[in-house]
């Protein structure tokens, strides 16, 4: 999400003549977005003025602006510690970059804003084009949270769920395909949440399937309380909706999922996989955990390996819990920081070997893949499967944009390597 938002915030300033560099020593306007989920966001927003200030030393000061949830959620705090940030803009009120801007060009200092305009803020931004040119691209429908799970901190920082209309979504994607997108990611803090004058996240992507051109939809990240029947029919029946599910379990034990205020059992997850499974076969899933929830017995642990080695995730993004300031779980016993770590590394390495037997599974399979660049070296071009993996090819033929059969070779932890086919209606495809 947060790349999509620097997206927007580049295509905003792109109206009072800033444009981006990759030359830090460059820029005189330097805008930091910053993510706050986990411990350290805020460390690593003092140690990036701090290279930013080394580089400007004997130079002009850039106008330095911190966006995002570090600045939501610390912005006065910052502000008053860190002099050399002029301003600081929450995820809610980054429709207002220009004027601020502006007002820094004219030397005013210290600008806070963290108001919740959610509104506001796509409103103001349906005006402004979406300029990214990528074959992958990211469109946010959704925003905010009102679940409140004890250990997080989105509802504070990015505010009560909000949908955008699906008028204006099916705008926005029509804008990204004309620029080249083959591909779409519809993004939310809970996306299958996504609600507007009872248009549901299925409705939504029966409308943008339509959109010539647009190959591919994919969509992040769900809850499993907001999965409901018609989600689970529109992997059946609609093929441009890619199978791979990002669903998040966090733990496979009822007792840690009550204590994070899941609102959902195991058992409800599996059926929600069985549900999808039954709806589409080959579907694959990816999930979140977090290890070392306080309270989270040996017990829990091995029922959080057990639910791995059930579903057998082809991905999975495993945490240590970190207790964030100002949530509910930010002031409960932490489970013995040595024990947790070990469990993490455990975990880590099951989850690493699921996922590499599932890439070796691949080898001599076939493959769709779309591919988004040509890379540096040699004629390899780098693309991705409807599972999300990562694939590359070489070819003499510019495959930028082009869906391709493709036989894996090779694999390692992190890609699929293969030749493209000639025959490109050869059979074999892996699921
Ligand atoms: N809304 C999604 C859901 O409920 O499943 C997840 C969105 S959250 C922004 C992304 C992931 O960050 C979560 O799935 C969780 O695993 C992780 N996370 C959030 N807060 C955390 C914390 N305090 N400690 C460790 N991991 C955390
Ligand atoms: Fe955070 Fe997701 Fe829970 Fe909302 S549902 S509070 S975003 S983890």
């Amino acid at each position: 999400m947060n790349e999509y938002d620097s997206n927007r915030i580049l295509d905003l300033t792109k109206k009072i003549n800033y444009i981006s560099t990759k030359k830090i020593e460059e820029a005189n306007c330097y805008i930091l977005n910053t993510c706050h989920i986990r411990e350290k966001a805020t460390d690593k927003v003092y140690h990036d003025i701090g290279r930013l200030k080394k580089e400007f030393r004997n130079k002009t000061k850039p106008i330095v602006l911190v966006a995002g949830c570090v600045a939501q959620a610390e912005g006065e705090v910052i502000l008053k510690k860190e002099k050399y940030i002029d301003a600081v803009i929450g995820p809610q009120s980054y429709h207002q970059i220009n004027q601020t801007i502006r007002k820094l060009e004219r030397r005013e200092k210290f600008i806070n804003l963290t108001n919740f305009d959610v509104i506001e803020k796509f409103d103001s931004l349906n005006s402004i084009k979406n300029t990214d040119n990528k074959i992958s691209a990211f469109l946010t429908i959704q925003e905010g949270c009102d679940k409140f799970c004890k250990f997080c901190v989105v509802p504070y920082t990015r505010g009560a769920e909000y949908s955008r209309s699906l008028k204006e979504i099916v705008v926005e994607a029509k804008q990204l395909v004309d620029n080249g997108a083959k591909e779409i990611t519809l993004l939310g803090q809970n996306v299958n949440a996504f609600n507007h004058d009872k248009k549901k996240l299925s409705d939504l992507i029966n409308e943008i399937s339509e959109i010539n051109n647009l190959e591919r939809i994919r969509y992040s990240t769900s809850h499993p309380l907001d999965f409901s029947k018609d989600l689970v029919k529109v992997h059946k029946s609609n093929k441009k909706l890619m199978p791979l599910i990002h669903l998040p379990v966090q733990s496979g034990s009822n007792q840690v999922l009550k204590a994070m205020n899941r609102n959902h059992t195991i058992e409800k997850y599996l059926d929600i996989v069985r549900e999808l499974k039954e709806a589409r076969s080959d579907l694959k899933f990816s999930s979140d955990f977090i290890i070392g929830y306080p309270g989270e017995t040996d017990d829990d642990f091995q029922k959080t390996i057990s639910i791995m080695n059930e579903i057998k995730f082809i991905n999975s993004f495993s945490f240590l819990f970190s207790a964030r300031p100002g949530t509910p779980a930010f002031n409960l016993k932490k489970t013995n920081q040595k024990i947790a770590k070990e469990r993490l590394i455990i975990f880590q390495k099951i989850a690493e070997k699921i996922k590499i037997d599932y890439r070796k599974s691949l080898i001599n399979k076939n493959s769709k893949v779309l591919f988004e660049n040509k890379m540096k070296i040699n004629n390899r071009y780098f693309g991705r499967d409807e599972f999300f993996n990562s694939v590359i090819v070489e070819s003499d033929e510019n495959l930028q944009g082009k869906i391709k059969s493709v036989e894996i070779l090779n694999v390692n932890q992190n890609t699929l390597f293969g030749k493209l086919i000639s025959n490109q209606n050869h059979e074999n495809y892996a699921a």
